[in-house]
């Protein structure tokens, strides 16, 4: 790796399969980083006057550049992050098209003035709409492993809620930040409105003192937890979409042949880099064994190698750390019971960042590989009695990102996901639902907060502003001055109309009560 060559201004853009430098891209000085939310700001006034219809057209052409520009975009993402092409076409690609082809169209419905019925009499001469206004400058600091489906359905709602962006993608994936802005304006977005600055957590920490109106951060449990401290400092409200620990539940009812193939590719597909992989099997001991042999007889099958080639299935992980991290939890496990069935060792042979997809039997909560987020290629299984005690582990995590459960009973499978504490929960289906332009995604605890993605990621990034216009404008209110005794008994009457219950109650203080409404104030 020709790393300590570089001039301190470029980025290196790495290959992971190799360690060999792709590209340089220019880095951002931090100190430039304030000045490129300043010309955001700018640019963000005015695009706030553009309707959101006209938006929505601009997220259409953004479309037909994603469109265009696909192979390039998938030869970054190969390049930079390693995966093989087929992940980078369905994760990265499909996810970045997918959403600007949802928010063009679903935005003004989305954004849509709602009306706000009112439930108490002293209100119900009010007419109440609530309205989402953009905030400002969304400052969206991103992982690599998904290096153009993260911030890219991230950026789409934000700027369709009439924000700008400043985007910092992570210094492992330079060249698709570097095209994800030049998208932005390919598309015809105004100048300035998505700017990426790039660099180290010292641009993410420039971006966040630059004093953003919102940070969207997706990466890992420590780093998160810097930057929250860092944003509440400053009162800049955040979204964290930090790391995941997903369970799996394997039922005896469930078809092996497919929960298998499931458990394979959601444990390994990014070489098991992504926040939602399944980390923590839990299989029914019925079951069990002939799951646990289905899962090494296709682990074996898979082809590790680098994601340029179209046979690859696996390919590396992103940094020659993240191989020893394996071997470090395999060890950790092992020492503590349990069993590798296959793989279970670096291949230096193929490159500097190869593990091999590892199926380990017997793990338990006592080990690492349940304990912390595993991020790499490891089917890690726990055999249990039964649903009870599956559900029982499966909640026994700091995290709570996502989970899924397999049964061919839907109806058992959906009321053991509404037991299990995640963000979504699928039956018979793992992790796809990051795809699925509709649904929210976040979690809770040692997974962060807030959503990205659906209406309720959409509106993260809007200030919900309630409108009230009174039908009486000539009316003063009741609870103004002047008061005395008259009016405290009038007030008493009118709580026991509004709140004792029965309709002989509020008969029998409806006149008392409407007093207030209509007394003389005594000015
Ligand atoms: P990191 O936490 O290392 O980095 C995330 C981003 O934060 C990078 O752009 C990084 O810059 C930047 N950063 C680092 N320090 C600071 C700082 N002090 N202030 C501001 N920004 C900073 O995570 P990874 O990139 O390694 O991503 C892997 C993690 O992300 C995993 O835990 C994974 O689960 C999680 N993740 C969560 C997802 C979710 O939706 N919940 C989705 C995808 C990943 P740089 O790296 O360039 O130095």
């Amino acid at each position: 790796m020709a790393a300590t060559a570089i001039p301190i201004e470029m980025l290196p853009s790495i290959d992971p399969a190799t360690g060999k430098v792709l590209a340089h891209i220019g880095r951002t000085p931090p100190e430039m980083v304030g000045r490129t939310v300043v010309l955001a700001r700018a640019a963000q006034k005015e695009w706030a006057k553009v309707p959101v219809r006209e938006r929505c057209r601009r997220l259409r052409k953004l479309r037909e550049c994603l469109m265009a520009s696909r192979n390039e975009l998938a030869d970054a993402v190969v390049g930079e992050s390693g995966k093989p092409r087929v992940e980078a076409v369905f994760a990265d690609i499909f996810v970045a098209l997918d959403s600007a082809e949802y928010w063009s169209k679903k935005a003004p419905a989305a954004l849509r003035r709602e009306r706000v019925p009112h439930h108490s009499s002293a209100a119900k001469a009010k007419s109440g709409h609530l309205v989402y206004e953009p905030l400002g400058v969304i400052g969206i600091i991103s992982s690599w492993n998904y290096p153009l489906a993260i911030p890219m359905s991230q950026i789409i709602p934000a700027v369709a809620a009439g924000n700008a962006v400043v985007s910092k993608p992570s210094d492992f994936t330079p060249r698709c930040g570097e095209l994800i802005e030049r998208l932005f304006r390919s598309a015809g977005f105004p100048q300035d409105l998505v700017a990426v600055v790039q660099g180290g957590g010292e641009v993410g920490q420039a971006l966040v003192e630059s004093g953003p109106d919102k940070v969207l951060f997706t990466g890992s449990v420590g780093t998160g937890r810097q930057v929250a401290e860092a944003c509440a400092k400053k009162l800049i409200p955040t979204v964290l979409e930090l790391g995941g620990k997903d369970a799996m539940i394997v039922l005896a009812d469930a078809d092996l042949e497919t929960a298998s193939s499931a458990a394979v590719w959601g444990s390994y597909t990014n070489c098991g880099q992504a926040c939602l992989s399944v980390e923590r099997l839990f299989v029914e001991e019925a079951v069990s064994q002939r799951f646990a042999e289905l899962c090494v007889q296709k682990t074996k099958k898979l082809h590790l190698g680098p994601g340029s080639d179209p046979a690859t299935d696996v390919g590396p992980l992103i940094r020659p750390q993240h191989v020893r991290r394996m071997s470090d939890v395999i060890e950790d496990a092992v020492a503590r019971g349990a069993r590798v069935l296959c793989g279970g060792n670096p291949r230096p042979d193929l490159g500097p960042n190869f593990f091999e997809p590892t199926v380990v039997t017997d793990v338990d909560s006592s080990m690492n590989l349940f304990q912390e987020e595993t991020f790499g290629p490891i089917l890690a299984m726990q055999t249990v009695k039964g649903a009870e005690e599956a559900i029982r582990h499966a909640n026994d995590s700091p995290f709570a990102l996502a989970a899924s459960v397999w049964t061919k009973d839907a109806k058992k499978g959906q009321s053991i996901a509404e037991r299990i504490r995640a963000g979504a929960v699928m039956v018979n289906d793992a992790i796809s639902c990051f795809a699925i332009a509709e649904a929210p995604h976040g979690g809770s605890g040692a997974s962060g907060w807030g959503r990205t993605h659906g209406r309720a990621g959409i509106l993260e990034m809007a200030q919900t502003k309630y409108i009230d216009v009174d039908r009486l404008p000539r009316k003063e209110k009741p609870w103004w001055y002047r008061y005395g005794r008259e009016l405290e008994q009038a007030a008493d009457a009118f709580l026991r109309f509004e709140f004792s219950g029965g309709i002989s109650a509020k008969l029998s203080n409806v006149r008392a009560g409407l007093k207030t409404f209509f007394r003389d104030h005594g000015w």
